[in-house]
């Protein structure tokens, strides 16, 4: 099962991925975790990597496909994988049909958990986090039992500077224009297939199951 898992910040797209690995026994292939390993490592890699990543910049196309034809080439890849953050651009799309095409593979689909810009907005800016032990908490979704104040150790709750509504709403700007010709792309390939993200996680998950019909098992 060759699966990639698209989704704006906040579409829940963690949350799913977590629960498709554990279903489907796929390694779990995320270009930023990857670059973050390598940066900690101090390899080549990611030293590379992090003068990008301090940016706010993606890394080179021809450095970022070099890794992900590496590790798709391992073992653990040879019954399917599940791709996050990765392609994020058409170039990046397109090196990835060549890189299984050359593995007589090709993609089974392209999984868009969609989720409406203010609900995004909402989710993302209610977070709010302890000062002292880092629990995190949600103002609609999740909120603790007194206002401003951590149910575990009793610590100030504060909102991180970047999720404020401009740097949220700057974030998805971002992340919408990066993705829609990916979008297209794969609306094209007829690989596209749109989840609503909007409802209850485990009705989410239901439903990229039921897409994946008897895969895997
Ligand atoms: P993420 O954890 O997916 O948000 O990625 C964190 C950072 O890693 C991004 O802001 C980029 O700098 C870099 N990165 C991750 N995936 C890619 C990719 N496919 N292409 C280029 N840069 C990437």
């Amino acid at each position: 099962m060759n699966l990639v898992l698209m989704g704006l910040p906040g579409a829940g797209k963690g949350t799913q991925a977590e629960r498709l690995v554990e279903e489907y026994k796929v390694p779990h292939i995320s270009t930023g975790d990857m670059f973050r390993a390598a940066i900690k490592e101090e390899t080549e890699l990611g030293l590379e990597a992090k003068s990008f990543m301090d940016k706010g910049e993606l890394v080179p196309d021809e450095v970022t496909i070099g890794i992900v034809r590496e590790r798709l080439g391992k073992n653990d890849c040879e019954k399917g994988f599940l791709l996050d953050g990765f392609p994020r651009t058409v170039a990046q799309a397109e090196a990835l049909e060549n890189i299984l095409a050359d593995m007589n593979r090709k993609l089974d689909y392209v999984i868009n958990i969609k989720v409406d810009q203010d609900i995004l907005m909402e989710r993302l800016t209610g977070r709010r986090i302890c000062k002292n032990c880092g629990a995190t908490y949600h103002l609609v979704f999740n909120p603790p039992a007194k206002e401003g104040v951590c149910d575990k150790c009793g610590g100030e709750l504060y909102q991180r500077d970047d999720d404020n509504e401009e740097t949220v709403g700057n974030r998805l700007e971002v992340n919408l224009k990066q993705s829609q010709p990916l979008l297209d792309f794969y609306e094209k390939k007829g690989y596209l297939r749109d989840i609503d993200g909007q409802q209850d996680i485990n009705k989410v998950f239901a439903d990229i199951k039921e897409l994946l019909g008897g895969f895997g098992k």
